[in-house]
C-alpha cells in the first residue's frame, strides 16, 4: 500500500515515521512518501521557539487540554495515544536531548530547532521513508461518489455526510523541472499546515484540497498575533518592553482576558507574549467586534494597590517638592513612558509637584493602574504564530484522524480547525495529531 504524506512540517514528518514505523508496515510492505513543496523540512519548525523550538510543555495531560483554545475533547485520542512524555521520549530516543525550562515548555538541550529537524530526519531515513522536495501538490483526485465500490454515507454533527469511495490519486508539480505528474495514492495524510508564515510554505493549500473534497472549512483567522491599536501616542513608545504588567482585555464592556507577565509596544500596537495570548482568546469570541468596542487595559504597577500607589507617589512628591512633575516620575517608569504619562493624565509635566491638586494625583494613580487603548483588530497572518480554524473537526474522526467523508483521507496538523495557547501547545498538538495519523493510515 501506498501511504502519502503531503507537507514536510511537524505533523507531516510525524505522520510519516509514525507510518513507516508501525508493525502493519513492516508486515505488509508499505512505502511511505513524503511531499514538501520546499526545498527542505520543516522550515517553519526552523524559527519556532525564536529558533529554540519549544517542541512540548511536560504538564499534566489535562493541563495541556485547558491550553486548547477549542475541540479539546476532539484531541483526547490523539494526545493519550502520544502524549508530551511519548514525544519528549521520542526526540531523546532520536538522539536529541531535551530540557524543561520556566512554565515547563521544552526545548532541545542545544537550543537549536535544527536539533528537532535532524532527529525527524534521522528517523525517516531509518525508516525509510521516500521524501519528494521541491514537490508542490496541486490536486487531489478522489472517487466520487457514484463510481465508488463502497460508497455510503453517515452521519457527523449536523451534517449529513456523503461519503466517496476514496482517494485515487495526487497531482503533482515539481518545482526545479517545472514537470507535472500523478502519483497514486491508497492513503493520503494531508499535513500542510494554515497560513502563517507564507514564506514558511503555509499556503492554506490543504484548505483547498479539504473544500475540493466536500469538507467544511471553518473561516482562518490569525491568531497568537499582535494587536493594532487606535490611540497614537503608541508610536511613541515603540521598542518598550515592559515586564510585570498586568493586562486584560473587554469586549463590549466583558472581561474575556486577563493575565500576568511581559508586552511590547511596536510601530502599530502591541505585542509580546501577555497580547499574543490575549488575542487567541479575542479571536475565538463569536461577537468580537473590532469596531472600537474592545478594551486593552494595562496595570502598571499591578503589585500595588491603587491605595499603596497613592501613598508612594505621595512619598515621592514630599521628598521632591519643588521639582517639576516629569523630573519626578522618572523614578517610576521606563524613559520612554514618562513623556506620555503626564499627558494621559492630563496633568502638565511642568507643573511643580506642590502644586499639583489631589485630583489630579488620583487622576495619575488610576492611570497608571489603568493605561487604556483601543483595539481595531489583530494583524495580519505574517504576524501570527498559528491559525485559527481550518477543517471542520466534526467531519474528522477523532480516533483516526480520517476524514468521515472521504476513505483513506486523513488530516493532521494545523490544517484543522484546532490551536492553543504559547509554552509548545500547538507542536504538541502536531505530533500528537500527525503521529495519530500515520498509524491510522498505516492499518
Ligand atoms: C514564528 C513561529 C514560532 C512558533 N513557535 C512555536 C513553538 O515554539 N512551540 C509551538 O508549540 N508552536 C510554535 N509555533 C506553531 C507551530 O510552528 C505550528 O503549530 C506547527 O508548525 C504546525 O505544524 P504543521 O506540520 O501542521 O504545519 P507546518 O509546520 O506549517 O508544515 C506544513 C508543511 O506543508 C508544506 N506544504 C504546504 N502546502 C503544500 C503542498 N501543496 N505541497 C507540498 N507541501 C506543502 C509546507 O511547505 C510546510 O512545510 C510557532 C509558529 C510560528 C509562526
Amino acid at each position: 500500500m501506498d501511504i502519502v504524506v503531503i507537507g514536510g512540517g511537524a505533523a507531516g514528518m510525524m505522520a510519516a515515521v509514525a507510518a513507516a514505523g508501525a508493525e502493519s508496515s513492516a508486515a505488509s510492505g508499505n512505502q511511505v512518501f513524503l511531499i514538501e513543496k520546499n526545498e527542505k523540512l520543516g522550515k517553519k519548525l526552523f524559527i519556532t521557539g525564536k529558533g529554540r523550538c519549544n517542541v512540548t510543555n511536560a504538564c499534566e495531560v489535562e493541563d495541556f487540554f485547558q491550553n486548547v483554545m477549542e475541540h479539546a475533547k476532539f484531541l483526547y485520542s490523539a494526545v493519550y495515544g502520544f502524549d508530551n512524555r511519548a514525544v519528549m521520549d521520542f526526540f531523546e530516543n532520536a538522539g536529541c536531548p531535551l530540557k524543561v525550562e520556566r512554565g515547563q515548555r521544552v526545548f532541545p538541550k542545544s537550543d537549536h530547532s535544527s536539533d528537532i529537524i535532524r532527529a525527524l530526519e534521522r528517523e525517516l531515513g531509518r525508516l525509510g521513508v521516500h521524501v519528494l522536495l521541491n514537490t508542490e501538490v496541486r490536486r487531489l483526485r478522489t472517487i466520487p461518489v457514484e463510481n465508488g465500490a463502497e460508497a455510503g454515507s453517515s452521519k457527523g454533527g449536523k451534517k449529513k455526510l456523503t461519503c466517496r469511495a476514496g482517494i485515487s490519486a495526487i497531482e503533482l508539480y515539481d518545482r526545479r523541472t517545472r514537470r507535472k505528474s500523478e502519483m497514486n495514492a491508497d492513503r493520503l495524510i494531508v499535513a500542510t499546515g494554515g497560513c502563517s508564515y507564507v514564506l514558511t510554505g503555509s499556503t492554506g493549500d490543504g484548505y483547498r484540497f479539504a473544500a475540493e473534497c466536500g469538507h467544511s472549512i471553518i473561516p482562518t483567522m490569525p491568531a497568537l498575533v499582535p494587536f493594532a491599536v487606535k490611540e497614537d501616542w503608541c508610536h511613541a513608545l515603540q521598542g518598550l518592553s515592559l515586564k510585570n504588567v498586568q493586562v486584560s482585555v473587554e469586549l463590549d464592556g466583558r472581561q474575556i482576558y486577563n493575565d500576568f507577565g511581559e508586552m511590547l509596544f511596536t510601530h502599530y500596537g502591541v505585542s509580546g507574549p501577555l497580547i499574543l495570548s490575549a488575542s487567541s482568546h479575542y479571536v475565538h469570541q463569536p461577537g468580537r467586534a473590532g469596531n472600537g468596542t474592545a478594551r486593552l487595559l494595562i496595570d502598571l504597577k499591578p503589585a500595588l494597590t491603587q491605595e499603596q500607589l497613592d501613598k508612594r507617589i505621595l512619598r515621592e512628591f514630599d521628598e521632591n517638592k519643588n521639582k517639576q512633575f516629569k523630573n519626578v516620575i522618572n523614578s517610576l517608569f521606563p524613559a520612554k513612558l514618562v513623556p506620555v504619562m503626564p499627558v494621559l493624565a492630563k496633568i502638565d509635566a511642568g507643573k511643580r509637584v506642590n502644586e499639583i491638586t489631589r485630583e489630579e494625583r488620583e487622576r495619575f494613580v488610576r492611570t497608571i493602574k489603568c493605561m487604556e487603548l483601543t483595539i481595531t483588530g489583530v494583524r495580519d497572518y505574517d504576524e501570527a504564530v498559528i491559525t485559527k480554524g481550518g477543517v471542520a473537526t466534526s467531519e474528522v474522526s477523532s480516533s483516526t484522524m480520517e476524514s468521515r467523508l472521504v476513505r483513506g483521507l486523513y488530516f493532521a496538523g494545523e490544517v484543522l480547525d484546532l490551536d492553543a495557547l504559547t509554552g509548545g501547545f500547538n507542536l504538541q498538538i502536531a505530533w500528537s495529531t500527525g503521529y495519530l495519523a500515520g498509524i491510522s493510515a498505516a492499518c
